[in-house]
């Protein structure tokens, strides 16, 4: 039986919690002491409802339309370093010609237009947690509360021989022009092997490379193509789904499809097109080369991010850091959710209530998303599903997920997904 999130006692949760918890701190004990900025302020100082949102993905769209919906008194500001916002979930689709690029995209004006958020296109370079300013190239802006939700980085520093398949092989996992690369290099290919690889979990969006694999088979075969994929997973099995995605490879194994489980990568020789793993080298003609993943490193450098750790703890209820006022919501954050994008957009909704309930001073609990949803495409028209509970174990002191997964193939199940993801983006913009 689910139980009730108002039964959860927050104090008990967050000392219980093992690695999940942590209580906010005060200002005299920040992670780190943030380098003094001495850029100019690009805006007057704030009047205590200044609401600064990093990151103009799944997360902090929502996060920035919901703090303005939930409190019309707040100043929201979004800053995000791309002009256009270029949607994840959706792009296998545009990868084998089931969508138009146009679909993924939405203008950030919109929010601007119709919410009054105030969206700063720039890069964010620097964050003080100390004196509350976030710096771009031109100056700083100073926040009440900061939410944080900056996505991924593929964690390439310790093996540099990604850093080249990054640009020739492209992994297609953070928005924008990679999708586009990838994608000519589908249309155009004229080759035979072509090498996907699967790094190990935790990543961006778990069923996400397995399904571009099932659409890559299904696509090659309707192409016509003489093609070959070496399917590389550093994971024993495709962590979710599996039972359908097994099958879904499965008629392909006697000439298009090699499935190699549980195979690392150790190196790929970009010149040579050959990528060497611990059972032996692949030669290839093309590639998507899909390397390991973490929370940015601005998040380490300003001190929310623990050395050697990838991933931001939060409080599992609230998002809320280890800094007062400061959450960090989406991809960047560690917590009982999968790494996805229905993920972030929950959490930015919890967020905004519990921000919006601060500045009103009014007092609002966090709380345990309940339900999760995904879907996973087998071929061009086909798709499959999964729901996900969340219930707190009161015993354990956890959240526990609570998977139902439908491995059945349906074409139905492929337009839900499709209308799921449009109704996401028209509750993230409209
Ligand atoms: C191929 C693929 C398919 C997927 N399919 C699904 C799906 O079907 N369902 C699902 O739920 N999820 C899916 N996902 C996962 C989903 O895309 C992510 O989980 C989601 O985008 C996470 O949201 P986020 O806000 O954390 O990060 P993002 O949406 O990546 O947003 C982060 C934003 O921060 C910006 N940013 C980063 N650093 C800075 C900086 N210093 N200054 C300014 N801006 C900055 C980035 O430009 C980016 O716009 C898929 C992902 C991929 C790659």
């Amino acid at each position: 039986m689910q139980r009730k999130v108002s039964s959860v006692n927050r104090r008990q949760f967050l000392l219980g919690s093992g690695g999940l918890a942590v209580a906010s701190v005060s200002a005299s004990s920040f992670p780190v002491v943030a380098k003094p900025v001495s850029k100019s302020s690009l805006m007057p100082s704030p009047k205590g409802n200044r609401v600064v949102i990093v990151g103009g993905g799944w997360g902090g769209i929502t996060a920035a339309k919901y703090v303005k919906k939930d409190n019309p008194n707040a100043e929201v500001i979004l800053i995000e370093k791309n002009h256009m916002f270029i949607s994840c979930p959706m792009s296998n689709h545009f990868l084998f010609g089931l969508l138009d690029y146009e679909s993924l995209c939405y203008p950030y004006n919109t929010l601007r237009v119709k919410h009054d958020v105030k969206v700063i296109n720039d890069r964010v370079l620097d964050i003080d947690l100390r004196s509350k300013k976030v710096v771009l190239p031109e100056g700083f802006i100073e926040w009440d509360y900061l939410i944080l939700s900056l996505g991924i980085e593929y964690d390439i520093d310790d093996k540099p021989f990604y850093k080249d398949s990054l640009e020739f092989f492209p992994p297609g996992f953070t928005p924008g022009s990679e999708h586009l690369y990838l994608k000519r290099f589908i249309e155009e290919f004229e080759g035979k092997d072509i090498v996907l690889t699967v790094p190990k979990m935790p990543y961006r969006c778990p069923p996400a490379p397995y399904e571009r694999a099932a659409m890559l088979l299904s696509y090659i075969r309707s192409e016509g193509l003489k093609a070959h994929l070496y399917f590389i997973d550093a994971n024993p099995n495709p962590p979710v789904l599996k039972d359908g995605f097994l099958e879904a490879y499965k008629d392909f194994y006697k000439s298009e499809a090699d499935y190699l489980t549980s195979t690392q990568v150790k190196d790929i020789d970009v010149a040579k097109k050959v990528v060497k793993t611990d059972k032996g080298d692949i030669k290839f003609d093309f590639a998507s080369i899909i390397p390991p993943m973490r929370a940015p490193k601005l998040l380490e450098r300003i001190g929310l991010l623990k050395r050697g750790q990838k991933w931001v703890k939060v409080n599992p209820l609230t998002f809320e850091s280890e800094v007062k006022n400061v959450f960090v919501i989406g991809d960047s954050a560690s917590t009982y959710l999968p790494k996805s994008g229905y993920a972030a957009h929950s959490e930015a909704k919890v967020v905004a209530k519990i921000v919006a309930g601060r500045i009103a001073n009014r007092k609002i609990k966090g709380r345990i998303i309940q339900h999760g949803i995904c879907y996973a495409m087998v071929n061009l028209k086909a798709a499959m599903m999964l729901e996900i509970e969340f219930i707190y174990d009161a015993n354990l002191k956890k959240v526990k997920p609570v998977k139902r997964e439908d491995n059945t193939w349906k074409v139905s199940t492929a337009k839900r997904y499709y209308e799921w993801a449009k109704g996401v983006w028209r509750d993230m913009f409209n």
